[in-house]
């Protein structure tokens, strides 16, 4: 098979999902899970927020990261 664009397609399988921020300071981009009062066909928006350390007494924790405003924690 030699289709342009196919191993592109092939390779953006349905488990790839946008970058997530996973470290300080970048954006979030995770999507909410869809809210079942949704209207049908609503697409959620990916979060704004960005990733930052916690910080506990002043000192930024740095095994992880959490989003601050949606609260997930990145790896
Ligand atoms: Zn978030």
């Amino acid at each position: 098979m030699n289709i342009p664009g196919y191993d592109d397609w092939k390779l953006a399988g349905p488990d790839e999902r946008h970058e997530i921020g996973n470290a300080d300071g970048e954006t979030c981009n995770r999507v909410p899970e869809p809210d079942e009062d949704a209207p049908r066909g609503y697409r959620p928006k990916p979060c704004e927020g960005v990733m930052e350390r916690p910080r506990v007494n002043g000192k930024p924790v740095d095994n992880f990261v959490t989003c601050d405003t949606c609260g997930e924690i990145g790896d």
